[in-house]
C-alpha cells in the first residue's frame, strides 16, 4: 500500500479511500495508492509553508546546493530500484526506465550547481541612488505531474523549484506515482527538512484541482494535456497565481532531399516510438521533400516492420500504453485514418508473449496524411507517425506551422544557410538540426509556444520562472 508523503512522514489520506495501481503490461492491479482529497492538500501546504517560513528560507544557497547534490547521489545509488518501479508502474521497457532514473540524477546534479549562481543585478539610476534586484523564491510551489515521464518531469520541475529556494507540494498522476513517493523518502534520508518535498496522490479533478485552488500555493508548474492546462490556468487566474504550462505537441521532423538519411532514420523512429509515443515532444509528423518521399517511406516502412512490442520486462523496442483508455484513443485515431482513406505503410509486431490484457499498440506509419486531418493536427499520444510530402521550403514551413502546437521541430538538411532559415521560420520552443532530442538535455531550456504552453523548464532559464524579482532602490543620505 502506497501512502502520501507529507512532512517526511508516510500518511494515509483523510478520505480513507484508495485507488488500484495497474501494471500496463498485463492490466492487473499490483498495489494501491491514496485517493487523496482537499484536506490532504491542506495538510501538505501547511507543512510546506511551515518549512519555508521557519527552515528553508534560512538555509544558504550553498547549503541548498549541497542537499540537492546529496539527493542526486542518493538517487544514483537507487537507480535500479527506481527504474524497476517505473518499469512496472508505467510499462516502460527496462532501458527507458533506467534512462529516466539517470536523467533524474542529472537534474538534481545540475540544479545543485545552480543554487548559488542565481542572483540579481545592479541598475544604473539617478544620482543619489543605488538600485539592485533580488531573485526571491515564490514560496510554496505546486507541481502537477503526468504519467508519461514521472521521474524526468519531477526532476526538472521540483529540482528547479528547490534550487530557486522554494518548497514543493507534488501531485503525481494517478497512473504513475510509485517512483516519486520513493524519491521523496530518499530526500528525507539525505536531510531535506520536513515539508520541503510533499507528495499527495489521487485523481486530478479531486486532488489536482484542490492544489490549483489552494490559496497557500504561490506558483503552479503543470505538465499535461492542453485541456487540463486550460482548467489550471483558469483556476489560478482567479487568485492571480503564476503558472508554468508544459502542454502537448505535434512536432514535425522536416527532411530535405540532401539530408543524411542513414543518420536520420533511427532518430525518426526513436522520436515516435520512445515510451510508446507517449511523449509530449514525440516527432509525430514527418514532412519529406517530394523527390525522396517514396524511397524514404520505403526505408521507414522496413524499420517499422522490424519493431517489436511487448511487456516492459522483456525490454523490447516498445512497451504497452499506459492504460486501456489510451489504447482506445489510439485505435480511434487509426480507425478515423482508415475511414478517411489514409494509406498505412507499415506496422511493427506485437510479440506472442504480450498478454491480451495488456495495453499494446503496434507502431504504425501512415502516409499522405492531409495537413488538416486530425492525425496531422491532434496529439495521438501513441506510436503513430503521419507522413506527408512537400515541394519547397515555403511549403515545408507552412506545413510545420499548421497546427495549434509548437513544442519541438527537427530539421534535416546538409545546407547550412537553409538550416538557419528553417530554424528561424519554424514556430516552436526547441529546434534540432540534423538530430532530434525528444526534449533535449537537462541543460537546455524546454517549453512551447502556442497551445504547447508557456514558461520554460530545464536549464538555468527555469530558475527565472521559479523566482520573482524584487527591485530595491536606496536613496543615499
Ligand atoms: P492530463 O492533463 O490528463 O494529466 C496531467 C496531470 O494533471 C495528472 O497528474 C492529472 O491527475 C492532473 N489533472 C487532471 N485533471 C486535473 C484538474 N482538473 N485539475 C488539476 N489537475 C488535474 O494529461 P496526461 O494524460 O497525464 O498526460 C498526457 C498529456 O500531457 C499529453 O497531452 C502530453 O503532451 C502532455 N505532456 C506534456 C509535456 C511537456 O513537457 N510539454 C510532458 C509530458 C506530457
Amino acid at each position: 500500500m502506497q501512502l502520501n508523503y507529507i512532512a517526511n512522514t508516510s500518511v494515509v489520506s483523510a478520505s480513507g479511500r484508495t485507488l488500484p495501481v495497474l501494471d500496463p503490461s498485463d492490466g492487473q492491479a499490483f498495489d494501491e495508492l491514496q485517493r487523496s482529497n482537499a484536506a490532504d492538500i491542506d495538510d501538505a501546504v501547511g507543512a510546506a509553508r511551515d518549512c519555508f517560513d521557519n527552515v528553508w528560507q534560512k538555509v544558504s544557497a550553498a547549503e541548498r546546493g549541497r542537499l540537492l547534490y546529496k539527493l542526486s547521489q542518493k538517487i544514483a545509488e537507487h537507480t535500479d530500484e527506481l527504474a524497476l518501479l517505473e518499469q512496472r508502474d508505467c510499462g516502460k521497457p527496462v532501458k527507458q526506465a533506467r534512462a529516466d532514473a539517470l536523467a533524474l540524477v542529472r537534474y538534481f546534479e545540475f540544479y545543485a550547481g545552480a543554487c548559488d549562481k542565481l542572483h540579481g543585478e545592479t541598475i544604473p539610476y539617478q544620482d543619489g541612488y543605488s538600485v539592485f534586484t533580488w531573485r526571491e523564491p515564490h514560496g510554496v510551489t505546486g507541481h502537477v505531474i503526468p504519467w508519461n515521464y514521472p521521474m524526468q518531469i519531477f526532476g526538472r520541475s521540483v529540482g528547479g523549484a528547490l534550487a530557486a529556494g522554494n518548497v514543493c507540494v507534488v501531485k503525481p498522476a494517478e497512473d504513475a506515482c510509485l517512483s516519486l513517493i520513493r524519491v521523496a523518502q530518499l530526500a528525507a534520508e539525505v536531510g531535506f527538512p520536513p515539508g520541503a518535498i510533499n507528495i499527495v496522490t489521487g485523481y486530478g479533478h479531486e486532488v489536482g484541482d484542490a492544489l490549483a485552488r489552494h490559496p497557500g500555493i504561490d506558483h503552479i508548474s503543470f505538465t499535461g494535456s492542453p485541456k487540463v492546462g486550460t482548467l489550471i490556468q483558469q483556476v489560478a487566474a482567479e487568485r492571480h497565481c503564476p503558472v508554468t504550462l508544459e502542454l502537448g505537441g505535434k512536432s514535425p521532423q522536416i527532411i530535405f532531399a540532401d539530408a543524411d538519411l542513414a543518420a536520420a532514420i533511427p532518430v525518426l523512429i526513436n522520436a515516435i516510438v520512445q515510451n510508446a509515443g507517449q511523449t509530449c515532444s514525440a516527432g509525430s509528423r514527418v514532412l519529406i521533400e517530394r523527390s525522396i518521399y517514396e524511397p524514404l517511406l520505403e526505408r521507414l516502412g522496413h524499420a517499422f516492420e522490424a519493431l517489436r512490442v511487448g511487456p516492459a520486462a522483456m525490454d523490447l523496442d516498445v512497451g504497452p500504453l499506459i492504460r486501456q483508455s489510451q489504447q482506445q484513443r489510439v485505435w480511434d485515431f487509426l480507425s478515423d485514418a482508415q475511414h478517411a482513406g489514409i494509406p498505412m505503410v507499415a506496422q511493427g509486431v506485437i510479440v506472442d508473449e504480450a498478454p491480451d490484457s495488456g495495453f499494446y499498440q503496434a507502431p504504425t506509419l501512415l502516409r499522405d496524411v492531409p495537413v488538416t486531418h486530425r492525425l496531422a493536427q491532434e496529439e495521438v499520444f501513441g506510436p503513430v507517425l503521419a507522413a506527408m510530402a512537400f515541394d519547397d521550403e515555403d511549403q515545408a514551413v507552412a506545413q510545420a506551422n499548421a497546427t495549434q502546437f509548437g513544442l519541438v521541430a527537427g530539421i534535416w538538411t546538409a545546407n547550412g544557410a537553409r538550416q538557419f532559415r528553417m530554424a528561424k521560420r519554424v514556430r516552436s520552443g526547441q529546434v534540432f538540426i540534423n538530430n532530434y532530442g525528444a526534449g533535449g538535455g537537462v541543460e537546455l531550456p524546454f517549453g512551447g509556444v502556442k497551445s504547447s504552453g508557456y514558461g520554460r523548464e530545464k536549464g538555468f532559464e527555469a530558475l527565472f520562472g521559479f523566482t520573482t524579482l524584487k527591485t530595491v532602490a536606496v536613496r543615499h543620505g
